[in-house]
């Protein structure tokens, strides 16, 4: 039998409950992503990317329809079910980098393995491993704010993938960033893809960005177009 996808959305809405009148920011989606995948989602502002990864993360839940990561359907986990599928499984990657600002680049690239009590010994392995393939090796007793941004970008890809996580979710992830910086951390993200066999799920507005995918999905109005 194939292996199942690593995340399917079936017939998936999502209505944000507001007054004057409900948000419907995902209508109908139905979608799978597989194993070892580079897939982008590619829409303007506001037409429902971010919203349709916190659901594949299991950070948002659907109004209706079902989500499912791997063979688990999200919609009846409970949150701590939630919490560690999140924390084993996917990392994931903001626009504004999210650096932790009173640790070191080092420190906020171990946090997860620190956060899940991994061995001292592990740690340091694990972590120089992943700076360097990032080249990162020179900047790791940095603060963030001695970073660029492009460094404080590819500290923030480090960070996710540091667990291995099956799947890595970039939400415009160079939309902070000039087009040298953002091609590069394009670039890592094929690489992990490539090399890692890394699932990974780009959301962007930009077509240059999503040139890099194997995959487009254009979204609009929470709908995705065929
Ligand atoms: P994108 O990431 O493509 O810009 P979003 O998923 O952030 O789109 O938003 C989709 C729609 O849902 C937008 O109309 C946005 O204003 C709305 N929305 C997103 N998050 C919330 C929220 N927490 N509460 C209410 N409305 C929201
Ligand atoms: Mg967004």
């Amino acid at each position: 039998m194939a292996a199942p996808p690593m995340v399917r959305l079936k017939q998936v809405s999502k209505i944000y409950h507001k007054r004057p009148q409900p948000i419907p920011a995902l209508q109908g989606v139905t979608l799978e992503i597989h194993r070892a995948e580079f897939v982008a989602v590619v829409g303007p502002s506001g037409c429902g990317k971010s919203t349709l990864l916190h659901l594949m993360a299991g950070i948002d839940r659907s109004t209706s329809g079902e989500v499912w990561f791997e063979d688990h359907l999200l919609s009846t986990m409970r949150e701590t079910g939630l919490t560690r599928l999140r924390r084993e499984k996917v990392g994931i990657v903001y626009q504004l980098y999210n650096l932790l600002p009173h640790l070191t680049l080092w420190e906020n690239v171990a946090l997860p393995l620190l956060l899940a009590g991994s061995p001292a010994d592990d740690i340091r392995t694990r972590v120089a491993e992943v700076v360097k393939a990032l080249d990162l090796t020179e900047r790791t007793d940095h603060w963030p704010h001695q970073l660029s941004g492009g460094e404080m970008q590819r500290a923030a890809v480090a960070r996710a993938v540091i667990t291995r996580p099956s799947l890595i979710l970039a939400d415009e992830p160079t939309g902070n960033l000039d087009s040298k910086a953002g091609e590069a951390v394009l670039r890592l993200l094929r690489t992990l893809n490539q090399e890692g066999g890394f699932t990974v799920v780009l959301a962007t507005h930009s077509q240059e960005a999503a040139a890099f995918a194997d995959r487009v999905l254009r979204l609009r109005d929470g709908r995705i177009l065929e």
